[in-house]
């Protein structure tokens, strides 16, 4: 219904004539190999939630806060209905720094002719949103034609390089966030932002916490040596800092559940023994998002 009153060339150029120009320049996504093309009703409905998003989170803000919520079978079931039928709202792939830092240079060598924003930065949405500040706050780092978007917001964005992006993204891994490349439609074409996460304000990680849906897995998992590990009284780093729960302590010694790790590498940074490594992931289910071979090293 809504396509095809875009489509129709005389309504349509009545109901665009009232929009800004901006919204109607060409825009670019993300391609495997190159920069493609989006149409001016991907833009605008990008744009719209843009817009609206501030609103959005303050409601599932306060629906998080709701005890009837988090502490019941039913409000939980709620919840997850909910984040079900968001399938096409914003998502996130789940990678660690260096796969956050080679999408961003994959990024900046894509630059197209019109030579539009492709990166830029800008305060954290949803700490901006709940009026709940936290260091490192300057962190939502928005990518293709995200970047245009929320550069015409006004909310305090700036065009940045790649070089900057990872600056950026090792100040966020070395406050214990969490990079998530974020899409909607369920699609590449769509992905608009890496968000750098925490467990206490984050919208999507904590929606994630309740439900299980909205992260996905990246393209990497944790791998433990349990011979060099410090075990729990001597360290324990990688129960405290996993936001996914992924370990655990059975009889005073630790490892990890493959069916929890999001293979964000922030175990690996933490790990007092030097008893983890970050390897490839055998069955990799984002690759028609975003590719294994931009993620990860040749
Ligand atoms: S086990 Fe490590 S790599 Fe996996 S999700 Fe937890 S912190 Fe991230
Ligand atoms: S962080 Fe490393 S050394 Fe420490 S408990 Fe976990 S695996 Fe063992």
């Amino acid at each position: 219904m809504v396509v095809e009153f875009m489509n129709d060339p005389n309504i349509a150029s009545v109901f665009f004539h009232h929009i800004p120009e901006w919204v109607l320049a060409g825009h670019v996504a993300f391609g495997k190999d190159k920069l493609v093309p989006i149409g001016r009703i991907h833009y605008f409905f990008h744009w719209l939630y843009g817009k609206y998003e501030p609103l959005i989170l303050r409601l599932v803000d306060w629906i998080l806060r709701q005890t009837f919520i988090t502490q019941t079978a039913i409000g939980s079931s709620v919840m997850t209905g909910l984040a079900t039928t968001s399938h096409y709202l914003p998502h996130g792939i789940i990678v660690p720094t260096s796969s956050a830092v080679r999408l961003v240079r994959h990024i900046e060598n894509l630059k197209d002719e019109e030579n539009t924003p492709i990166l830029a930065v800008g305060p954290c949405v949803c700490q901006m949103s709940l009026n709940r500040w936290q260091e490192p706050s300057c962190k939502d780092i928005v990518v293709l034609y995200g970047a245009e978007i929320y550069l015409h917001l006004n909310r305090g964005y700036r065009i940045i390089t790649a070089a900057e992006a990872q600056a950026i993204l090792e100040q966020c891994r070395d406050a214990g966030l969490v990079h998530s490349l974020d899409f909607c439609m369920q699609s590449g074409r769509w992905h608009f932002v890496i968000c750098n996460c925490d467990r206490d304000i984050c919208v999507l990680t904590r929606t994630f916490l309740l439900t299980g849906k909205m992260l996905y897995a990246g393209p990497w998992i944790v791998k433990q040596d349990r011979q060099t590990c410090l075990g729990p009284e001597l360290c324990g780093n990688c129960v405290n800092i996993c936001m996914f729960g992924a370990n655990y302590v059975k009889e005073g010694v630790i490892s990890v559940d493959g069916g929890k790790c999001h293979g964000c590498g922030q175990c690996v940074q933490v790990c007092k023994g030097n008893s983890r490594e970050m390897i490839r992931r055998k069955r990799y289910a984002h690759e028609h998002i975003i590719p294994a071979d931009i993620l990860l090293p040749g």
